[in-house]
């Protein structure tokens, strides 16, 4: 079902509904009264304002809701759509924030959600609620005011608040608003709309979407969305294409649907276990992709079986192409994950590349009791065929799960929507921007986030370069459309009229998780490292801080506190020994 939720406060949303077939209605509560949350496509919606000479709202798509997108779909309503001569003669945006999934996903705490250390709505909270969270919070209102003075300060304040959502009163106060009461329908709109994008038509300005299928497989009818302003964040995907065999025996561990999978695999092998001797049927583990991916997985999977006390019985091994894992780690993270990877028995395997996935030359099907093993243990087994640096095969690994964190790209065969489009991109696939984000010869076109390239050595794929380029492509989306909108209403002088801002990336460190009671950051440039149980808890803090909301912070806070707390008395309450 393809469902289009709208999540201003407005009374009046009719007009939204106006170009595509109603797909599904259903209804939500705001301050202002309960609203009908209408299934809609296209934009083109002219909007009374107060103002009959208005043109229509312009739209602004955003592909993809990950960091990049949902911080983008958050921070456009809080710009000062409402200042300048723009607001004279258009009203603000409308904003659609497409997504095939129906949840934002908090990547780094995936493992969390696997082994019970996280809710799923802590970690991934549906769009519905973050952009009804995101209304609340930063609805901005009509009315006057020069901007003159306030754009000068832009710069600084998009430095300074990089990577995070400005708050509605901040922008209030800043650009000499009052807040927006219930009468005020002067504001930005955003609704979200849960489809695949199929491709970019950017000569007509439009994104082809595939509306969901009955089997949810987005592989539905097709529908044409217009944008004034399109934003492209979707992304990468673990691509299993190129490794014969991979995609069937081989669990990514990148999405939601993935983590439960493996939740899963994992409750099936400890009932496996359980009938099995130390010298029978062994559980063989293996992780590849010696990234921060990997290695934190690797450790959590030691953690998860009992660091040897259920692990005699269970191998777990990690397989890296590179010389040495967490190449691009700060050296004390690295450090650590290398220390941890050694007490923990995983058996590391640097310039080592898996070249063929092969099933099992004989299936090992019973277990030591002489009952069948269980078929989805029996089903996931496979040989690992690797090779050395130099190309030779070297080593055939029986394997009873293969987990795959490595080449993550921005165009999976799966995922080749995206790449329909003539968008310039690198080998990888990424789309090649100017330091503004935006694409050369396209100006209304932006992309962030791991699907983005905006310099010659790439930025690294991490939610915080992704939730930085946000803030920056917001404000560039305001000014690219405010300036367009001034020179075609014969305009103003230059006074005024908003920049583009060049993304300039701030390192605020690395974290990574260890196991569920340790945990490594790097922060200030090496100035402050911490690792073990303390590192633990603040990573956890600091992720509950960094959640696109502040109900969603509040909720990942208390929930992430509750589960350490439960998991730390039960740890105690087993080491205890009774007489
Ligand atoms: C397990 C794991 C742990 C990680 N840990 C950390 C960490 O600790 N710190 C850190 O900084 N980074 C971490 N990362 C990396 C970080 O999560 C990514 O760099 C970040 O998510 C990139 O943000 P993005 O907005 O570019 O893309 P994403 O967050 O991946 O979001 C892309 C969105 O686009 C949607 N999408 C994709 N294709 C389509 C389509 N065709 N149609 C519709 N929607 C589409 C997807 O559903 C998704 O919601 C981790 C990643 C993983 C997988």
């Amino acid at each position: 079902m393809l469902v289009v939720i709208m999540t201003d406060n407005r009374n009046n949303l009719s007009a939204a509904s106006a170009f595509v077939p109603t797909l599904g209605t259903s209804t939500y509560k705001t301050k202002s009264g309960t609203h009908a949350l209408h299934s809609t496509s296209k934009n083109a919606d002219s909007t009374n304002h107060g103002s009959t000479s208005m043109k229509k709202r312009p739209h602004i798509v955003i592909l993809g809701g990950g960091f990049g997108g949902i911080n983008t779909a958050l921070t456009l309503p809080t710009l000062p759509w409402w200042v300048s001569d723009y607001s004279s003669t258009s009203p603000p945006p409308k904003i659609t924030l497409i997504d095939k999934s129906e949840r934002f996903v908090f990547l780094p705490l995936l493992y969390e959600l696997c082994v019970e250390d996280a809710s799923l709505d802590e970690v991934a909270p549906t769009f519905t609620s973050l952009l009804e969270d995101g209304s609340a919070a930063t609805t901005t209102g009509g009315g006057g005011g020069s901007i003159d003075s306030v754009f000068s300060i832009i710069p600084e304040l998009a430095g300074a608040l990089a990577g995070f959502v400005i708050p509605r009163t901040m922008t209030n106060q800043l650009f000499g608003k009052k807040d927006a009461d219930d009468n005020d329908t002067n504001y930005a709109e955003v609704s979200f709309l849960q489809a695949k994008v199929q491709g970019i038509d950017v000569n007509n300005q439009q994104v082809v979407i595939a509306k969901l299928s009955s089997d949810d497989d987005c592989g539905g009818e097709i529908e044409y969305i217009e944008y004034d302003a399109l934003v492209i964040a979707t992304g990468s995907e673990i691509s299993l294409d190129s490794i014969p065999g991979a995609s069937k025996y081989a669990l990514p561990f990148y999405t939601v649907e993935q983590a439960l999978e493996l939740k899963r695999r994992l409750a099936l092998l400890d009932t496996h276990l359980k009938y099995s001797t130390n010298n029978d049927s062994p559980v063989n583990i293996v992780v590849v992709g010696g990234g921060y991916g990997g290695v934190e997985l690797a450790l959590n999977l030691v953690d998860r079986f009992g660091w040897g006390q259920n692990t005699n019985n269970v191998n777990v091994s990690l397989v890296h192409r590179g010389k040495q894992v967490l190449e691009y780690a700060t050296e004390h993270n690295r450090r650590m994950g290398i220390d941890r990877l050694a007490s923990a028995g995983v058996k590391v395997m640097t310039t080592t590349s898996v070249v063929e996935i092969l099933p099992p030359e004989t299936e090992n099907t019973m277990r030591h009791d002489g009952k069948e093993m269980l078929p989805h243990v029996q089903q996931n087994q496979c040989i690992v065929q690797l090779s050395n640096a130099e190309g030779d095969t070297v080593t055939s690994l029986p394997t009873t799960l293969l987990l795959w964190t490595a080449g993550a790209t921005p165009t999976s065969d799966a995922n080749m929507g995206v790449r329909n489009s003539i968008l310039p991109r690198d080998s990888m696939g990424r789309i090649l921007t100017s330091s503004t984000l935006n694409v050369p010869k396209y100006p209304n076109i932006f992309a962030i986030g791991d699907c983005s390239r905006p310099r010659k050595v790439p930025y690294p794929g991490t939610a915080q370069v992704a939730m930085q380029q946000a803030t920056v492509a917001s404000w560039n989306v305001f000014a690219t459309l405010t300036t367009n909108n001034r020179r075609v209403g014969g305009g103003d002088d230059e006074r005024g009229i908003p920049k583009l801002l060049p993304f300039n990336f701030i390192s605020l460190g690395e974290m990574m998780t260890l196991g569920s009671e340790d945990a490594t950051i790097s922060t200030l440039g090496g100035n402050v490292e911490l690792s073990g149980p303390v590192a633990s808890w603040l990573r956890r803090w600091i992720y509950a801080v960094r959640m696109p909301t502040p109900r969603q912070a509040l909720t990942a806070a208390v929930d992430g506190t509750g589960r350490k707390l439960a998991r730390g008395a039960a740890r105690r309450r087993k080491s205890v020994e009774w007489k």
